[in-house]
């Protein structure tokens, strides 16, 4: 029988944990390298200046109420999403052969892409997820009873893509197989592959009739330029790709609380294409309806103001900009210090990974000291976000990581 007593207690989530931690800490020295949000220079969450400029006119407007918005989510919010992903002058927007539906941010997308291949899927086959990748990935397939596998991603001694290992495991997957492909600034390494690579993997996955689930959490946040950002999934959709997306606005608009994101599902090119993808629309609003009635209305609202207007959204890029630039810097800023003092190791993967995120290399022990010792809180993986790096701190961590390597 089912009583309270029957349940264990679940493990802290690690990344909670640790944030726990940091914020415990009295040091003034302290840094926080481990949640993966923007931080200014100065260390503080920023709001994009077009996101407040957007959210003081949602608040002057005498229209605003709080009514459900419709279960597939706000419209204009949902088809400007969609540009944003595969281009305003893709083919499949021409062809209607994409649905998209309003969710829960980017892990609300991946759970109901999850869930909608876990009901319609006639085989229920494997996904496989990069070996690392964002850990939720694990959790959000399982409960939809999902089989998970991996394949491998990073690369232990150069620290970057093991793109041997991947291709090998898409061939002898078995066909038909989900593979989850991060879009870009993959999470938690921070390594992307080439164009040359998403080739490659794209002929692959055709060959093997694979399923592509992209996930984007980081459109303009990687190198700053949206279209360039999108290109593994624009070019799989002109492919001719049936492949499914989960859009996350949570980092490239700093709306991390408001849980703005949205779900694609692209439909090959064909000449049922448009009727199949309404097919797939309905049995999503099904599920969307049963799972959250309707998506959350206020950020969706600010993200769909700036998309679908030229003047804010040429402002909301001047802010990517500013957000990837100031990360850039700082990669380039720990490399060059940690070659000038020396510090054992070649660091050039700080600067060839991109994005939020870097796979330091460091290790589980090193990670350790650097906690205990120097206050600098990252994940035990040797994971930091180059977020948390400022012009206050580098210099300090320059050399906390220098003394914990040596
Ligand atoms: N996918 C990846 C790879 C991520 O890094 C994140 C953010 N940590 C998400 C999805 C979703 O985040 P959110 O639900 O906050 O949009």
């Amino acid at each position: 029988v089912f009583t309270a007593a029957t349940v264990a207690a679940a493990p802290e989530d690690p990344l909670f944990g640790l944030m726990k931690a940091y914020r415990e800490d009295p040091s003034d020295k302290k840094v926080d390298l481990g949640i993966g949000a923007y931080r200014d220079n100065n260390a503080k969450p920023w709001i994009l200046p077009v996101v407040k400029k957007a959210d003081n006119a949602i608040h002057n407007d005498p229209n605003l109420n709080h009514e459900y918005l419709s279960i597939g989510g706000l419209a204009d919010f949902t088809s400007a999403a969609q540009k944003l992903i595969v281009g305003a002058d893709s083919a499949a927007i021409k062809d209607k052969r994409i649905c998209s539906l309003q969710t829960i941010s980017g892990t609300g997308a991946v759970h109901l892409g999850g869930l909608f291949l876990s009901k319609f899927h006639p085989q229920k086959p494997t996904i496989y997820l990069s070996n690392p990748t964002w850990a939720n990935h694990n959790q959000i397939f399982t409960n939809v009873n999902l089989p998970i596998a991996k394949y491998p991603y990073f690369h232990a001694s150069t620290k970057g893509l093991d793109f041997e290992g991947m291709m090998q495991t898409l061939t002898t997957a078995p066909e038909g197989s989900i593979i989850l492909l991060h879009a870009c600034a993959h999470n938690p390494t921070g390594v992307d592959p080439t164009q040359d690579q998403w080739k490659q993997i794209a002929a692959v996955m055709r060959a093997r009739s694979h399923f592509p689930f992209f996930d984007t959490a980081y459109q303009g946040f990687a190198s700053g330029d949206l279209a360039r950002d999108a290109w593994a999934i624009r070019y799989f959709v002109e492919q001719g790709f049936e492949l499914c997306v989960a859009q996350s606005f949570a980092k490239n608009f700093g709306l991390y609380g408001e849980r703005t994101g949205a779900f694609h599902f692209v439909s090959a090119p064909g000449p049922d294409a448009a009727a199949s993808s309404a097919n797939i629309a309905s049995q999503l609003a099904i599920l969307q309806r049963s799972e959250i009635s309707n998506p959350p209305a206020y950020g969706a609202r600010i993200a769909s103001r700036v998309l679908n207007d030229p003047v804010l959204f040429a402002e909301w890029e001047d802010d990517l900009r500013t957000m990837s630039g100031r990360i850039l810097e700082m990669r380039a800023g720990l490399r060059e210090r940690l070659e000038k003092r020396g510090t054992p190791g070649d660091w050039s993967h700080i600067t060839s990974q991109i994005g939020m995120f870097s796979f330091t290399g460091l290790t589980e022990a090193q990670v350790l000291t650097l906690r205990e010792k120097w206050h600098v809180y990252m994940t035990k993986n040797g994971r930091i976000s180059m977020a948390g790096l400022n012009t206050h701190n580098i210099d300090y961590f320059a050399e906390a990581v220098d003394s914990v390597v040596r």
